[in-house]
């Protein structure tokens, strides 16, 4: 339990950074995806905008061309003033008509709230056939066009501004908070500002199509649908990345909570340290030899067992210095009569950066060892590589050299007999799990025989490991297994611990 909150902790520790870079990243890219959306949704409503506007422009013109042709202004009476109100009403476009001529002066029906200021400086700032101008000062803001008929007459047609509203934004037009100017023919037709206060954030526009242009400056309102829809799927999908993707990381970079970091460190502080099991003759139970192994003397978790940082070493490729490590804290203290058992992983059998022979061959040097005291376990949960040669090539030369090969951990693994015939280990170490069965009524009792019987056919020697019981052991030698390990005989202890206490 202690170990599981430890292992929490430490992925707590090394995760956290990585949760919020991912988060850090993922509001960036949510922001900047809403970013495109709006923007692509402001590109497509300045469109449709421009458009509209193109399409009011011309069927304004268009009634005033036509408008043009049955209304000829002379002079201004009752039945003038008459005949424009029925022209408007008729209108599609406007909302009131008038004229401006010589002879008839400015005619316009009563309501019409065009003042002739307007008209006048209108003309003034523009030159002909058509004049475009918004009047936003008036009660009721309106847009004007103004068509020459002759020279000094002029036909007029007012449309109140509520109608491009509509066309341009139905109904949704105040939500829009934007600087908007539409122009038509680079006259200005319509300008909007709905901007409150200063705003953090725009987006500033132009579209141009055919003889109408847009400008607009938009703000993105922190309420915006899109927004908002971003906010809803996207802080789920940010928190579940936070979360998965450190937890990858970490799972990758560690083993059960150990990170290549601490093992760096525990190298730096000297808490690795090697232990020492006895191999044993069971019948006289005197030590022929030492299995040599590693543990962790953690500043806060106590003793770590191999289990939990050699998988980790092995993905880093720091086995070798372990093994290093382990035999310069135990070179010269091993009896001369007893050999000294190492553990090694395959890979360390097949490295190709450096030659594994000599480097095995230089521990034993290293140890104050013969080669003949030194034994090799290689496990069989790993599957070795047959066709390997170079393998194949490293083990013949330890075995000519002098040095003993076990198969650990024998029955657990697949590499079965035909590795036992190729390489021709000189023992086999039976699994701890296959001599627990002994007395049990396990289901695999009878393949701890078969073993034994399998090994004694091959002329290979026999290690039964993790022995632990008096039952155990005479069971083992009435089968002919002498060579025993476990618990029964000692726990792995430190080196100064085991030869002080035979001493
Ligand atoms: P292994 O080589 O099979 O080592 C024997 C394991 O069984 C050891 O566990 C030992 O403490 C345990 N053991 C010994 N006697 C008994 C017993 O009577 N009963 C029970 N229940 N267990 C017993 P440990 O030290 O935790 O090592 C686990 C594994 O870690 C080792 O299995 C070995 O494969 C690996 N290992 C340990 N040290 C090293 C090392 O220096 N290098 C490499 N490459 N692997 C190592
Ligand atoms: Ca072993
Ligand atoms: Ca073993």
């Amino acid at each position: 339990m202690i170990q599981r909150l430890w292992q929490l902790g430490r992925y707590i520790r090394h995760g956290w950074q990585w949760f919020i870079l991912i988060q850090i990243l993922s509001l960036l890219g949510i922001s900047l995806a809403c970013w495109h959306s709006i923007s692509n949704g402001l590109d497509s409503r300045l469109e449709s905008i421009v458009l509209s506007t193109q399409d009011y422009y011309r069927r304004a013109s268009g009634e005033l061309d036509t408008l043009s042709r049955e209304i000829v202004p002379n002079r201004c009476d009752k039945d003038a003033q008459y005949r424009l109100t029925q022209a408007a009403i008729r209108s599609n476009a406007f909302d009131y008509l008038a004229y401006l001529s010589d002879e008839a002066g400015y005619c316009r029906a009563a309501n019409n709230p065009l003042s002739p200021m307007f008209i006048g400086e209108l003309l003034d700032s523009q030159s002909g056939p058509i004049w475009i101008g918004s009047d936003d000062r008036a009660l009721v803001p309106h847009q004007v066009f103004i068509a020459q008929l002759a020279p000094g007459t002029y036909l007029i047609g007012v449309a109140k501004t509520v109608h491009l509203l509509e066309r341009l934004f139905s109904y949704h037009y105040q939500r829009l908070q934007a600087q908007l100017s539409l122009y038509v023919d680079n006259r200005l037709l319509y300008q909007q500002d709905s901007i409150d206060g200063q705003p953090l954030l725009t987006m500033q526009r132009q579209l141009s199509i055919g003889n109408v242009r847009a400008d607009i400056n938009y703000v993105p309102q922190p309420l915006h649908a899109i927004w908002m829809e971003w906010v809803i799927y996207g802080i789920p999908l940010m928190l579940l990345l936070g979360m998965s993707m450190p937890a990858m990381l970490v799972y990758r970079r560690s083993h059960k909570g150990v990170f290549l970091d601490d093992l760096n460190l525990a190298y730096r502080r000297n808490e690795i340290y090697p232990v020492l099991q006895p191999i044993v003759d069971a019948r006289t139970r005197q030590p022929v030899g030492y299995e040599l192994m590693a543990r962790w003397q953690h500043p806060t978790m106590g003793p770590i067992t191999p289990d939990t940082f050699i998988p980790m070493m092995e993905r880093f490729g720091r086995l070798d210095q372990l093994l290093q490590e382990l035999t310069s804290q135990v070179q010269r203290q091993l009896p001369s009569i007893c050999y000294l058992s190492i553990n090694l992983s395959a890979n360390q059998l097949t490295h190709s950066l450096r030659d594994p022979a000599s480097f095995i061959l230089e521990l034993t040097n290293r140890l104050g060892i013969l080669p003949q005291q030194l034994m090799i376990e290689i496990t069989e949960r790993e599957a070795l590589d047959y066709d390997n040669p170079s393998l194949l090539a490293t083990l013949m030369e330890l075995k000519q050299a002098g040095i003993k090969l076990a198969f650990d951990d024998f029955g657990t693994g697949h590499n079965g007999i035909a590795c036992l015939k190729l390489f021709a280990p000189d023992y086999i170490k039976i699994d701890k799990s296959y001599v627990h069965t002994i007395h049990s009524d396990a289901i695999q009792g009878p393949v701890l025989d078969s073993i034994i019987q399998l090994a004694n056919t091959m002329g290979i020697g026999i290690i039964a490991e993790g022995v632990e019981t008096e039952q155990q052991r005479q069971y083992l030698l009435s089968r002919g297994v002498i060579h025993q390990q476990g618990f029964l005989y000692s726990k792995p202890k430190r080196a100064g611990h085991i030869f002080a206490a035979e001493d």
